[in-house]
């Protein structure tokens, strides 16, 4: 490694500022104790003053990543200080605010809780602040920029639920707006710290919703919902920030639970690191003979679809184990569950290849990320999701790829376009042929049908169409 001569000033200097709100807010917590011993009571505004000083360490953190970028600075160094000071302000501060509410929050008629299970309760929440701030420096190394999703809670937004619903007890003014006994926030931490723990060590993905809301060109009434957030912060920032982050924690098991009912993907995540065994590998990198018989999966839901499919098309067709066979029409599909999204464009092509399927699969994601890499929008979602729906007869089963498409049977956007094309081929699991699959679910209003089929003239004229496209039956 590099020995580092150099640090860009300014950024440095706005890390290190959220680091020492961290430490600032841990004093004053200390203090606020301190308190007790003279007055009998803890001191609540030194409490409050903690929790503001972790929502300003929150500023300081949103900032220098912005300097970085603004003025090019953006380095591993940056990377590293930052979430060595997201420990202190985000992991250890939180917790110690919590725990010491839990304890000493009994002067308003509360239950006292025993310093052992406060302790207990909130040592997970700084322990996986950390481990989750290792993870993310980790990950970032090979995760594709354009990603527009973290996976697991961040460690500032998990710090800012802990500590709002903290400022709401504290702040005796809010506490009045509530319509239920403030002490029962005090109730809510203790469940909340191991559940955020919990949260943002978990697989689920969030939204990188900063840059949902800021980047890009938006609608005029994009602009003033904005600034009606920004009004009704001015006048109740606690109780916004309480309700904005507890929607916020809550949007990823929504949507994870929309994803799985849907069965599409509604926002931008990281691909997943897999650990595969040996005979997984294998399974994967198994070459066929000769040209293999594969259907491939396509769909869009923003920018120029249909331009977008065709050029996806082209790229696989450039691939040079990959031959392009028949094209089915595209079909306009409802977007289901979860928020209200543009509908797709989804289509299914036959290729022939000598690729292995987890060889296929590199090269289909890469394709994906080319295409992804082209928007206008540079944190916007991924423009085109490509699936391989079958691959000669094989069952492939691992953590990375599935064949056939284990949802391949419920998805009226795939049967629809597959049986136009590949009536007569056998499902290689249950002997099926695509043709009955689709009528069987159609008879059984499993399927969502197509809105609308639109016809191209997408004429692929290179050499070597699948020269096997005598569908295959079953014995
Ligand atoms: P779904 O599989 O329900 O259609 P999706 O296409 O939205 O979901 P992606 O985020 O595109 O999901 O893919 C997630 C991961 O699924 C990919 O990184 C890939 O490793 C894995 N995967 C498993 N089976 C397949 C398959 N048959 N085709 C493509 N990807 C697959
Ligand atoms: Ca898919
Ligand atoms: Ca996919």
């Amino acid at each position: 490694m590099r020995p580092l001569r150099t640090v860009a000033v300014l950024p440095t200097l706005i890390t290190l500022g959220n680091g020492f709100c961290g430490f600032l807010a841990v004093s004053k917590i200390a203090d606020a104790l301190a308190a007790e011993a003279d007055s009998g009571a803890v001191d609540t505004q030194k409490l409050l003053t903690a929790g503001y000083l972790i929502f300003l360490a929150m500023v300081f953190d949103a900032f220098d990543g912005f300097v970085a970028r603004l003025t090019k600075t953006s380095t591993d160094f940056g990377g590293q200080l930052d979430s060595l000071c997201d420990a202190v302000s985000f992991g250890l501060a939180p917790a110690f605010l919590a725990k010491v509410l839990m304890e000493h929050g009994n002067s308003e008629g509360i239950r006292e809780i025993h310093p052992k299970l406060a302790l207990l309760l909130t040592a997970p929440f700084v322990l996986c602040a950390i481990l989750r701030l290792a993870r993310f420096n980790v990950q970032l190394e090979h995760e594709d920029e354009a990603h527009d999703a973290f996976q697991g809670l961040p460690t500032p937004a998990a710090a800012g639920m802990l500590v709002a619903l903290c400022l709401l007890f504290l702040d005796a003014e809010v506490a009045r707006l509530l319509p239920f006994d403030s002490k029962f926030l005090v109730y809510a931490l203790m469940p909340l710290c191991p559940a955020l723990a919990f949260l943002m060590v978990g697989k689920l993905h969030y939204v990188h919703f900063v840059s949902k809301l800021t980047r890009g060109r938006r609608s005029m009434q994009h602009l003033v919902g904005l600034i009606g957030l920004v009004v009704v912060f001015a006048f109740y920032p606690e109780l916004f920030l309480a309700v904005g982050l507890a929607v916020y924690t809550l949007s990823g098991p929504v949507l994870a639970v929309a994803e799985k009912a849907s069965g599409r993907r509604l926002m931008d995540r990281p691909p997943e690191d897999f650990e595969l065994s040996p005979e997984e590998e294998a399974l994967l990198d198994l070459d066929p003979e000769g040209w293999e018989l594969a259907y491939l999966g396509l769909g869009s839901n923003v920018g120029n679809r249909a331009a977008l499919i065709r050029r996806a098309i082209e790229m696989i067709e450039q691939e040079p184990e990959v031959r392009v066979g028949t094209v089915s029409d595209f079909f306009e599909t409802r977007s289901l569950g979860g928020p209200p999204q543009r509908n797709f464009l989804n289509a299914v092509i036959a290729i022939e290849t000598t690729l292995s399927p987890g060889a296929l699969l590199d090269r289909l994601q890469e394709v994906e990320a080319l295409l992804g890499r082209r928007r206008l929008v540079r944190w916007g979602p991924r423009t085109v999701d490509i699936d391989i729906l079958l691959y000669g007869e094989r069952v492939v089963e691992t953590p990375r790829l599935v064949v056939p498409h284990p949802r391949l049977g419920e998805r009226g956007f795939v049967l629809e376009p597959l049986s136009e094309i590949a009536p007569d081929l056998a499902h290689p699991l249950t002997g099926q042929t695509i043709g009955e699959m689709y009528q069987e679910a159609r008879d059984a209003g499993r399927l969502e049908e197509s809105l609308r089929r639109i016809r191209h003239e997408l004429s692929l004229t290179r050499t070597g169409h699948p020269s096997r496209s005598e569908p295959k039956r079953t014995p």
